[in-house]
């Protein structure tokens, strides 16, 4: 079809410069071992902190939501498409953040968008860590507010934005809760007795915190025993809790307000059942088992410091996300390619996702890995980064 030419020009140009990816299906479910192309590899690329993406109390009741409630709702919540269960599983959540009120959204993107979007004005400003996910970073193009980007968990840098912007009415710092791409945590307590200090307002995207740090999974603010000190917390139910979706948890004034002005809310249409019935399984799941996440972090643990013994360059990740910086985009791909021959399924990222000369190979372990697994694995990254130089 004629008029896209200017696009194709483009993709040429990428794939020119060895940038140009197709998607990879997965032929099997979501696991420790997937099948890709015909061949098993063991994962280490999904979000799937805790294997809840098929856990069987959580299909039980997606199968038993859909033979009671049918496929979709057919409308948007704030017309007729707000299911009882809808209101019940904010309610859960909310109880379970320790927040008077949550609200679901589509997802944790939408989630983003629809905060910041509809809180903040031109009277206001938001202060962002210059790491801050896409959705975040869309989700302020989208207000007038004044914006302040601070250096990357930089509190002098902070502070110094809090100073300047003293004239505007509402003040947010926004941070991820843990970084995706080099796995650092937010050092929320400063970032939070800064803003008490400077009387901001406080909020954190926990979508890689959701299910994996704080007590049953509850996120970066139990994490650091702030609980009643950040006001907004937003959380993914797209990751560690295995289904689709974003929520945000905070005061119920909020809570109303993005009922009436979160356009993400009003002009999409509501979960089906099958998605809210199952994320509210997974919420029993963590309060349930918790030794999914004990053993997420203990294979965490070992996995790092095996890579660390072999040679690699982790960075500064201080949870299950563990990059394997290897600084070179093309050398990056080759190293991801040779990886997926020996059986491990593990993506290169390279610019824009991460700085010029960072390229990595990103590693989520999680709770469904066997040590065996794991060791597979290393094995395959020890012969990968030796033949390609990598390490020694
Ligand atoms: C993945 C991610 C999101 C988006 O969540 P979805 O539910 O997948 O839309 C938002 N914020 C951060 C920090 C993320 O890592």
């Amino acid at each position: 079809m004629k008029g896209f030419e200017y696009l194709q020009k483009e993709l040429d140009e990428m794939k020119e410069q060895g940038v140009f990816r197709n998607l990879i299906p997965l032929e099997s479910p979501q696991g420790s071992k997937v099948n890709i192309n015909g061949k098993e590899v063991i994962q280490l690329s999904s979000n799937n902190y805790l294997g809840l993406t098929d856990h069987p109390k959580m299909k039980e009741a997606a199968i038993e939501a859909v033979e009671k409630y049918g496929a979709g709702t057919g409308s948007v919540r704030t017309i007729a498409g707000t299911f009882s269960m809808h209101e019940e599983f904010e309610e859960k959540l909310a109880n379970f953040k320790h927040t008077e009120a949550a609200l679901v959204l589509q997802s944790g993107f939408a989630t983003n968008q629809a905060v910041l979007s509809a809180i903040l004005t031109k009277e206001d400003v938001v202060i962002s860590d210059e790491l801050n996910h896409a959705s975040i970073i869309d989700g302020i193009r989208l207000t007038k507010a004044g914006r302040r980007i601070y250096k990357h968990v930089d509190m002098q840098d902070l502070e110094n934005a809090l100073k300047e912007t003293q004239d505007y009415r509402t003040r947010l710092i926004v941070t991820d809760g843990v970084f995706s791409m080099d796995g650092n945590i937010a050092p929320l307590p400063e970032i939070v007795e800064l803003a008490e200090k400077y009387d901001a307002l406080v909020m954190v995207d926990d979508a890689h915190a959701s299910g994996v740090l704080g007590r049953n999974g509850r996120g970066s603010v139990d994490h650091f025993n702030l609980n009643g000190r950040v006001h907004i917390q937003v959380g993914t139910l797209s990751k560690a809790i295995g289904v689709l979706g974003g929520y945000v948890a905070g005061p119920k004034t909020l809570r109303d307000y993005l009922i009436h002005k979160g356009r993400p809310f009003l002009f999409s249409t509501s979960h089906p059942p099958a998605v809210t019935a199952a994320s509210s399984a997974a919420i029993d799941v963590l309060l349930e088992e918790p030794e999914l996440i004990e053993k997420l972090w203990d294979n965490t643990k070992f996995f790092k410091e095996e890579l660390t013994k072999l040679g690699f360059d982790t960075g500064i990740s201080k949870t299950p996300i563990t990059p394997v910086i290897v600084g070179e985009e093309a050398l990056c791909h080759r190293f991801s390619d040779k990886l997926f021959d020996y059986g491990v399924f593990a993506q290169g990222i390279a610019f824009p996702t991460v700085a010029k000369g960072k390229a990595r190979v990103r590693t989520i372990v999680t709770a469904q890995h066997s040590k065996e697994e794991l060791q597979q694995a290393l094995n395959a990254f020890e012969k990968a980064g030796k033949e390609l130089g990598i390490i020694k």
